[in-house]
């Protein structure tokens, strides 16, 4: 008989009410692919907290292994451009939507969904980056490729306890932008500043319903909220400043109006992480070897076990997580 493994398995009735349980699989379980990983670190970002508590429809077939990422060694392949030892990444590509993910000891992927793991990086400080920190490097680089570098002057981070907002800042405070970070949660005041926030700014200040224009604070923002707090961004955008929108953890709407763009200039620009093309994830990647302080990493993650997965995933739903977490298996 095969060895088993533990997974997670996300399943649901008749009447669509959705359950989830830890189980034992074997690599017969794993769904097509041509690279089979052994998973040695994975993560919990907050599409895996929707995809296990049902909060939204991420998961799109049933039942389904969740997790978004991981970090491993190939232990299988028959694609060319990987070997038995190599050791890789995988973000997306809708892993943990439709096809089985992390969230077990071993994935059976398509080769070309991998990037390689970059020198110096562990499975573990991969993870702590994961989806999240890859997300937020793909948001330094849009506003980068639209001229918004550090003389432009300061750049707003908002959800910035969070895991994109956590790694934007210290991505962005390491490349010498001054970073305001806007947080619902004051007390995480000394942990941004830590990670290189110049200013801290409640939540409040952001979250209430935006005027068309308002007084301009900065040139540049990474937001993972939306609704009200991204028209609020918009609005307080200096002319000619761009905001790299990525997440939804206040809400999916986005209730503006054109004065930002037509009045001032202002860009939106939008940030996908799951189907960036590979070249884009392989320079995102070498920019987190080489600007992201890996020191920090240690300051903006914790470690927990695979038993611990479902309890972050409810954790992170209701913004209760700081920074990231990681899973080492
Ligand atoms: P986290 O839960 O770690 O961070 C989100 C943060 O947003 C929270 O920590 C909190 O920060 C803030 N927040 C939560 N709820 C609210 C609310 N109701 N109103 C205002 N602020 C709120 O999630 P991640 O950082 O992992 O992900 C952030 C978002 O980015 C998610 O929507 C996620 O789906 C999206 N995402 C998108 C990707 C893409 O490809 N575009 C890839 C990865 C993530 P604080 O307490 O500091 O205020």
């Amino acid at each position: 008989m095969s060895d088993t493994f533990k997974a997670i398995l996300v399943s649901r009735d008749a009447d669509k009410k959705q359950s989830v349980e830890i189980v034992d699989l074997t690599e017969a379980d794993l769904m097509e692919g041509d690279v089979t990983v052994a998973v040695e670190a994975t993560t919990v970002n907050y599409k895996d907290g929707l995809a296990i508590t049902g909060k939204a429809p991420v998961v799109r077939r049933w039942p389904l292994v969740p997790g978004i990422d991981f970090a491993g060694t190939v232990i299988e392949s028959s694609h060319p451009d990987w070997r038995k030892g190599d050791k890789v990444i995988l973000n997306g590509w809708g892993v943990g939507e439709t096809h089985y993910g992390a969230f077990a000891a071993r994935a059976r992927v398509k080769g070309d969904w991998l990037v390689p793991l970059p020198d110096g990086m562990s499975p573990h400080d991969a993870m702590a980056v994961g989806t999240a920190g890859y997300t937020a490097m793909l948001a330094v680089m849009a506003l980068e490729r639209h001229g918004i570098v550090p003389d432009r002057g300061p750049v707003v981070v908002t959800g910035a306890a969070g895991g994109v907002g956590s790694v934007a800042i210290s991505i962005l405070s390491t490349l010498g932008y001054h970073v305001i970070a806007s947080t619902g949660r004051n007390a995480e005041s000394p942990y941004l500043i830590d990670l290189g926030a110049a200013e801290v700014i409640s939540r409040d200040e952001l979250s209430q319903p935006a005027k068309p224009l308002a007084k301009e604070r900065w040139a540049g923002g990474v937001d993972s909220v939306g609704t009200h707090t991204l028209a609020s961004v918009l609005a307080m955008t200096s002319y000619g400043g761009a905001i790299a929108a990525c997440g939804l953890a206040g809400g999916m709407d986005l209730p503006t109006s054109v004065a930002p763009f037509i009045l001032r200039g202002v860009s939106l620009l939008g940030i996908d992480s799951v189907m960036a093309p590979k070249a884009v994830r392989l320079e995102a990647w070498r920019r987190i070897g080489a600007d992201l302080d890996l020191k920090k990493l240690s300051t903006l993650s914790r470690s927990i076990a695979f038993d611990g997965i479902i309890g972050a995933a409810r954790d992170i739903v209701e913004g209760r997580i700081r920074g990231r977490v990681v899973v080492d298996l």
